[in-house]
């Protein structure tokens, strides 16, 4: 299984919202195995497909919280969104920056698994905070945009540097 390349900011294929899976068939099983292989080789625990390259809408994640196998979700919704919390946030595609960010604290989680069963998920803590992470990745959204431009333009500026800005 290959490794895929991640894009990392700013490339423009980060900013493109990501088209609704059709048919969920071959290649989309292989996609998601290599998307998984790829989050594990560069120590993630999240990827969607806009930042391989594919502007299609697929995660994956992978639980810290319970060391199980990743989960796939294609064509993710959230529908319902409940609480708040602030949680220390980086991503492989800004490496080297990480920020608190606040989001809602649980989710009821919509998607369809590899082998297009509907699945409906509620769930809090990290999962939670990953799952809204990698959807964002689906709209164009970084979560560098989930902070005020002043406090952009300083998380920036630490873009080499591996610590957590204090917000
Ligand atoms: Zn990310």
């Amino acid at each position: 299984m290959p490794i895929l390349s991640i894009k990392t900011y700013p490339d423009k294929l980060l900013r493109q919202k990501a088209r609704l899976v059709g048919k969920i068939g071959r290649e989309v099983r292989n996609l998601a195995s290599d998307m998984i292989e790829t989050m594990r080789s560069a120590d993630g625990v999240g990827l969607a497909g806009p930042q391989v390259g594919i502007g299609k809408r697929i995660i994956v994640v992978q639980d810290i919280e319970d060391d199980g196998p990743a989960a796939v979700f294609i064509n993710p919704k959230i529908l319902r969104k409940k609480g708040s919390s602030r949680i220390c946030e980086g991503c492989l595609s800004v490496p080297g920056v990480t920020a608190d960010i606040v989001r809602p604290e649980s989710i009821v989680l919509e998607a369809l698994d590899v082998d297009g069963k509907k699945l409906k998920i509620e769930t809090g803590g990290l999962l939670a905070r990953i799952v809204q992470h990698e959807i964002d990745h689906l709209d164009g959204v970084l979560f560098i945009d989930r902070v005020g431009f002043l406090r952009r333009k300083k998380i920036m500026k630490q873009v080499s540097k591996n610590v957590c800005m204090e917000l």
